[in-house]
């Protein structure tokens, strides 16, 4: 079957490629066409994974799935969530935006926190959604050099290391993208 990840990430699309195995054939927006930059500003992640893949599908006339990933800190009423890339404003930085967070949770002793990955898909016609969620706490202060994002503040559960303490092998074990993007190839294997 042939399915279009709604993205120009190329390593997000390596990453699933090998998950789907060899009788999937992934493409990207590229490969069908589509050098847009896709919409996504609704407020909140179902509603832009699913502006994406909406588009892709109906538009492009294939099978598809795109994502939206956040960060949601209990105490900040799951701040910053969606807004999550653009936190401390519209430059995009990760350093703007840790920093804005670390902030923000000065003196809190609730830390808790966790990233939330959604999935949407367009199969045959039909809409299916794909949660994946990893839970955690954030760090006093940056730890570590890997990764991306907020990767150096967020310890997960069951570790004393943040994210980007680890390779990128031992965060995917545990990642909320890689438990969400398991369950839409858990159904495709089943369900074609
Ligand atoms: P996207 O939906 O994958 O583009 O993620 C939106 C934003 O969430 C990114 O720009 C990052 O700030 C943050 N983010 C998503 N995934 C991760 C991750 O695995 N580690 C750290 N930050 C992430």
């Amino acid at each position: 079957m042939k399915l279009c990840f709604a993205t120009n990430n190329s390593n997000k699309i390596k990453e699933v490629s090998t998950l789907l195995g060899e009788d999937f054939k992934l493409v990207g927006l590229k490969d069908i066409g589509c050098n847009e930059e896709l919409r996504e500003d609704q407020n909140n992640l179902e509603g832009n994974s699913q502006q994406k893949a909406e588009y892709i599908f109906e538009n492009y006339n294939v099978n598809c799935f795109a994502d939206d990933t956040g960060l949601e800190v209990l105490s900040l009423n799951n701040e910053p969530g969606v807004y999550s890339a653009r936190y401390a404003g519209p430059q995009r930085s990760d350093e703007d935006n840790m920093a804005l967070l670390l902030e923000k949770l000065t003196n809190s002793s609730n830390r808790k926190a966790r990233f939330r990955t959604v999935i949407c898909a367009f199969i045959d016609n039909q809409k299916y959604f794909f949660e994946g969620i990893v839970a955690g706490e954030i760090a006093e202060a940056h730890n570590g050099d890997k990764g991306f994002g907020y990767d150096p503040i967020f310890i997960p559960d069951g570790y004393s290391k943040t994210f980007a303490q680890m390779s990128l092998e031992e965060k995917n074990k545990i990642s909320h993208r890689s438990i969400a993007v398991k369950k839409l190839v858990d159904f495709l294997q089943t369900n074609s």
